[in-house]
């Protein structure tokens, strides 16, 4: 009898997922993937869009070209979610499977910070960083801010790589004497878990003579005085601010009740929420690893292989080990390599690779080779 996968979220993790289900099982699983939008963006993207490096043509990675036997994609977005009867209904029917994989990521609660407005000064959407661009663009130097409004959010290294990158812009354009660029994080270094990355960027940002805040985040933005209050009640003067807004689990998985503290608690070894044939990967849940794409795609391949195991017999996966590398942005053309593994010992591993020409290559080559495999196209741009 052919198995039925139902996987919500066709982003990182859920593209992983049914790609390698698809290549392993062929005809004899039928998969359906959901998803609310039309196209997939890598979260690096957002930074090329913000900056003017690519277009938002060149960024969208339309799910149309999806096409592997077993795999039927719906554009439909999720309305509810019953983990117990693993069933789902959408704006368009109703879903169920033997196996239901939640891998519906991170959404934004920009209405949390008072100013801050979705789609306009955050750079975590794809129309926030196209509004940004047009920003950009407008303006003729002063004092920009690139500040988080709360932890956790997704690539912690994309604040930092945002600074750099605007420093550069403004160079590029002859406004960087006239400007200032103040970093706000609410951790006390810009990657914790690395001090030898963390020092690096330190180390860049004062060449570049970029402020770093360290432990505090962005309380209110504050357009009409320029400027943004801290949460400790210190004002910045901020004539443009480039925003991370406060992550939430989707509402749909919040109503469903897996959530507990904000997150889907999952076993860490496995991605098994507490519903039999039921997982989560990536940004929805509440594991110890960071929020960023190639962690999503490692415990995708941890539950396929369990899925596998399943379908075939054969033997169950190696425990998640929550291990990747994370590409760091470090301006002028040069990308920094932080290798981390944070599940499979008693504390976090972490060891760094500095900046070169070479990373930067070998990172676009990464998301070329993922875009080939996900969507089966040629090499192309990321
Ligand atoms: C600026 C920026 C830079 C980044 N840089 C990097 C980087 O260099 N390296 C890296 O590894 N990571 C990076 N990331 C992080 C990375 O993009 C995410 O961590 C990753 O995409 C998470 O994968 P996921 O599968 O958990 O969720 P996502 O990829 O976010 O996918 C979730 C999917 O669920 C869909 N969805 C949500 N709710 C519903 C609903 N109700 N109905 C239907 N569909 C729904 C969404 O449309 C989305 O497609 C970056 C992120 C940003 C914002």
């Amino acid at each position: 009898m052919t198995m039925r996968v139902l996987v919500l979220g066709a982003g990182f993790g859920g593209l992983e997922l049914t790609t390698t289900l698809c290549e392993r099982l062929g005809e004899e699983v039928e998969v359906t993937l959901l998803d609310r939008n039309d196209a997939f963006v890598f979260g690096f993207s957002k930074l090329d869009a913000m900056f003017g490096l690519a277009s938002d043509e060149e960024v969208r990675h339309p799910y149309r070209d999806l096409g592997r036997p077993g795999l039927r994609f719906r554009r439909e977005t999720i309305t509810s979610l019953d983990p117990a009867r693993r069933r789902v209904t959408t704006d368009r029917g109703v879903h169920e499977g033997e196996i239901l994989v939640i891998a519906l990521g991170a959404d934004y609660e920009a209405a949390a910070t008072p100013g801050l407005v979705a789609g306009k000064n955050e750079f975590y959407t794809l129309e926030g960083a196209t509004a940004l661009r047009e920003a950009l663009a407008k303006f003729r130097g002063g004092d920009t801010v690139v500040g988080v409004c709360a932890a956790p959010f997704k690539c912690p290294p994309a604040p930092s790589e945002a600074a750099l990158l605007l420093h550069d812009h403004l160079t590029a354009r002859r406004l960087r004497e006239g400007s200032t660029i103040t970093l706000v994080l609410p951790f006390e270094t810009p990657i914790p878990v690395s001090p030898a990355t963390s020092e690096a960027l330190l180390t860049t940002f004062r060449e570049r003579g970029i402020r770093f805040v360290a432990g505090r985040s962005v309380a209110r933005v504050d357009a009409p005085r320029r400027a943004v209050e801290l949460d400790d009640g210190r004002s910045l003067p901020c004539d443009l601010f480039l925003g991370v807004p406060k992550h939430v689990a989707p509402r749909v998985v919040v109503e469903s009740g897996l959530t507990e503290d904000g997150w889907v608690p999952v076993d860490p070894g496995t991605l098994a929420t507490r519903f039999p044939g039921v997982y989560a990967i990536g940004d929805v849940t509440g594991l110890e690893v960071p929020m960023a794409g190639l962690f999503a795609e490692s415990a995708a391949r941890t539950v396929a292989q369990a899925i596998l195991a399943g379908a075939t017999g054969g033997a169950r996966p190696p425990k998640y080990s929550g291990a990747g590398a994370c590409y760091v942005e470090f301006g002028g053309g040069r990308v920094g390599r932080t290798d981390v593994d944070f599940l499979s010992g008693p504390e976090p591993t972490a060891s760094f690779v500095g900046p070169t020409r070479a990373l930067a290559a070998e990172k676009r080559a990464g998301a070329v080779a993922r875009r080939a495999r996900w969507f089966g196209t040629g090499a192309a741009s990321p």
